[in-house]
């Protein structure tokens, strides 16, 4: 496929908050699939046990046998265990037995850059334009460990229900991995979700998070439809499943300007 874009490498984003249900996965899938539109190339990583990403992406997890578990514990190229799926986007699959992932890791050496470095042997054979990484609710390994492997973090946030403790702590690990791992980490932003554009509130709070935290904001805000709810059952992205809708529509703007802002990142490395 394409490259339009002239890094020499690919843009690793991890989507990540240690809360549930704040749309990561949805916005991985969703802002791949946007991506892959743009004609870009893309990867998409499941690091979450639950395996939701690979399922909404119409993989039934207990169908594979080999998945990102043995990329990160047992060696395995990463380019043995990749699919391609229907929404144009590869994905590195997961399943269950990644929860053994955290204690398998957890004695070894170098358990943080496992992921960055099996994504660098990837990167020899495959060139990706965008490796998109989904992040499990929590903030241990291998959250780390996809903190350590990108270049920039989005942080999705639920307006409504927002826990300012919570984006503390994310910061917090954020700063470690700086600090221990990978000193080039990017903070890109929150990306409101789930958002409800009627009440001043969701604005307010978006405001105060990001003022509060001095985070930029990705535009536009992710409004909240229940053609969401469609989508994994599918094995489809909204971008497919609804696609003209105000999420497909929000998601496509959203990927646009990571796209700018990664135009903006790579002419600064160079
Ligand atoms: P996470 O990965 O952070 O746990 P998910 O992406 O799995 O969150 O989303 C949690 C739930 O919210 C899912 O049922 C998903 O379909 C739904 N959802 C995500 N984004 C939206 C939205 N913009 N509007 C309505 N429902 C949404
Ligand atoms: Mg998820």
């Amino acid at each position: 496929s394409p490259t339009p874009q002239t890094a020499s490498r690919p843009t690793t984003l991890a989507v990540a908050n240690q809360k549930g249900g704040v749309a990561k996965t949805t916005s991985v899938a969703s802002l791949g699939a946007a991506l892959a539109e743009l004609g870009h190339s893309v990867l998409l990583v499941d690091l979450d046990p639950q395996a939701c990403l690979t399922f909404s992406l119409g993989i039934d997890p207990e169908d594979i046998e080999i998945s990102i578990h043995h990329v990160l514990t047992k060696g395995t190229h990463a380019s043995e265990v990749i699919i391609e799926t229907d929404d144009g986007v590869d994905l590195l699959p997961a399943t269950i037995e990644l929860a053994r992932a955290e204690a398998d890791l957890l004695t070894r050496t170098g358990r943080e850059h496992v992921l960055k470095a099996a994504l660098a042997d990837l990167a020899e054979q495959v060139e990706y334009d965008w490796v998109l990484l989904d992040c499990p609710p929590s903030l241990g390994v291998l959250t780390v460990a996809a903190l350590t492997a990108a270049d920039g973090v989005l942080i999705p946030l639920q307006c409504e229900t927002l826990s300012h403790r919570g984006v503390g702590q994310l910061l917090d690990t954020v700063h470690d991995v700086r600090r221990f791992t990978n000193r080039d980490l990017e903070v890109w932003g929150v990306l409101p979700t789930l958002y409800d554009g009627r009440t001043n509130h969701a604005r307010t709070v978006l405001e105060t998070i990001s003022d509060t935290y001095e985070l930029d904001v990705i535009e536009p805000p992710i409004p909240k439809t229940i053609k969401f709810a469609e989508a994994p059952a599918a094995g489809r992205s909204i971008l497919a499943t609804s696609r003209t809708s105000k999420g497909a529509r929000a998601y496509r703007e959203a990927a646009a300007n990571l796209v700018e802002r990664s135009r903006r990142a790579s002419g600064k490395r160079r």
